[in-house]
């Protein structure tokens, strides 16, 4: 993690009195030598909108998931190793899990206590761990997976039993439906997914395939993630699945998996992906992963997500007209770069995912499809923006805003995802295109492999274009009202 700057103008932790109360609280611990003492890891890491997501007191350095799949009982039988690095003399720590039963847990070869509770694993080793110690923590447990019911959000999360292939990825909390985790993208590590499954199964994984053991009625698949990777990224899916194997012009490899039925389908929605990755390539730096491609589900969800380098996408979206399904595969492309590479670094900065891949998904329709029909989609979308709020509020300045959305408007259609491309596009505009671009890649350059806030967003914009734009980001991402674009006034 490179930053957790919170944005400059809502920023809850840098008040001078709280700075002030934290000094003070520092010297007197200090002081005291309190904080030289072991004590328990934090259930979370202050996220601004989740508090309990994640743990404190380590950092995650791989995770090695060993696990052996059922597809008809929908169970599994899994060993994870946790490496880790204290970040702090630790009595006991947290990992995020939710409703499997644990079989044993241990702490560097020690046996370990633990309790389940809440979706929260809290584990006190036979022995303290010392402050930069690395350890390794393993956990065996065993049976069915299930979605759970996230705090503040409509849908269930995390596991998908589809009957004839099961699913496990969710944003932004799913990972521990299935696997013990650190759950929150400040918290990257590198993984090792060992997945067995039955034959005629397969099971993919985020990363690249290194080995493919084959025995009598089980087959054992290996894939590595050696990139940082957040934990709402991971994906993992065992059922009966195709390759499709192709690459870019430079020689990266594209596997892409899908349903037999869906072979043709998915064959023509990712036909261009290396002219993506090219486009992309070309606009924001080298892409970051080993591969990339897409694994096509029955699910019936409706939705794609961008887990890391290979997203995910429903079979609804790879059946829908060409055009579609490709601005989804442009949009999901685009997060390796934005959002995965360069990760929130809390779930308030979720607007640097999504206007970045909405946007980015606009710029690879200027490429393809030309100037005037990326000045329509960009002109329509600023002037459905500015009616919407004509209509919806009239004369009420309030409503949720784009760089400070709240829990509930995270994933806004307009808030989030329109509004976070149009204001990209207004900076455009203001600055210019070299400058504007070169603001783009400096800042993914800068945060590439780590996390970014929408401070260091602001920061690099600032820095790059020479101009003070404290005003006109306040306007876009922290006030409800639609700031004028007198360009796309018609
Ligand atoms: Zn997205």
């Amino acid at each position: 993690m490179l930053s957790n700057q919170a944005p400059r103008r809502h920023s809850r932790l840098s008040h001078p009195a709280l700075t002030l109360i934290g000094l003070i609280f520092f010297a007197y611990f200090a002081g005291t030598g309190i904080l030289l003492a072991q004590s328990p890891g934090d259930v979370g890491v202050d996220d601004p909108y989740f508090p309990n997501l994640g743990n404190g007191g380590y950092d995650v350095l791989h995770y090695t998931i060993d696990a052996r799949f059922d597809v008809e009982a929908n169970t599994l039988q899994a060993t994870t190793l946790i490496d880790a690095q204290a970040a702090q003399a630790l009595s006991r720590l947290n990992l995020d899990f939710q409703r499997i039963d644990i079989g044993s847990v241990r702490v560097d070869e020690g046996e370990a206590s633990f309790e389940q509770r809440n979706g929260e694993l809290t584990i006190t080793p036979a022995a303290a761990i010392s402050e930069g110690q690395v350890f390794r923590v393993e956990v065996r447990y065993g049976g069915s997976p299930s979605s759970y019911p996230f705090q503040q959000t409509i849908a269930d999360l995390g596991w998908y039993d589809l009957e004839s292939h099961l699913v496990g990825m969710g944003e932004p909390a799913g990972s521990s439906t299935w696997y013990p985790v650190n759950e929150h993208p400040s918290d990257k590590a590198t993984y090792t997914f060992r997945l067995t499954a039955p034959k005629p199964y397969m099971a993919v994984a985020s990363g690249v395939l290194v080995e493919r053991i084959v025995g009598a009625d089980e087959t054992t698949y290996v894939w590595e993630m050696r990139q940082p990777m957040a934990s709402y990224l991971t994906l993992v899916a065992v059922g009966e699945f195709v390759e499709i194997s192709d690459e870019t012009a430079d020689g990266l490899p594209i596997r892409s998996y899908a349903p037999p039925h869906l072979v043709r389908r998915a064959e023509t929605a990712f036909a261009r992906t290396s002219e993506i990755i090219a486009a992309y390539e070309a606009l924001f730096g080298d892409y970051p992963f080993e591969a990339v491609g897409g694994l096509v589900v029955d699910g019936g969800f409706g939705f794609a997500l961008e887990t890391q380098s290979m997203p995910i996408y429903d079979g609804m979206i790879i059946r829908a007209p060409i055009n579609l399904s490709e601005q989804f595969i442009a949009h999901e492309l685009a997060h390796q770069w934005f959002g995965n590479s360069v990760s929130p670094a809390t779930w308030r900065d979720i607007w640097l995912n999504e206007g970045f891949a909405t946007y980015a998904s606009w710029l690879w329709v200027e490429q393809s499809a030309g100037l005037s029909v990326f000045g329509n989609l960009a002109r329509n979308s600023y002037v459905e923006l500015r009616n919407s709020r004509r209509l919806a509020r009239p004369g009420d300045a309030r409503g949720p805003v784009t760089g400070d959305p709240g829990v509930e408007a995270i994933f806004d259609g307009e808030v989030i995802y329109t509004r976070g491309a149009v204001t990209l596009h207004a900076l455009r505009l203001k600055v210019g295109d070299d400058a504007f671009f070169e603001i783009v890649r400096t800042y993914y350059d800068r945060f590439k492999f780590g996390n970014a806030s929408t401070g260091d967003f602001i920061a690099v914009a600032e820095e790059v274009s020479g101009a003070d734009l404290s005003d006109f980001f306040e306007g876009w991402l922290f006030e409800a009202d639609v700031p004028l674009i007198p360009e796309l006034e018609s």
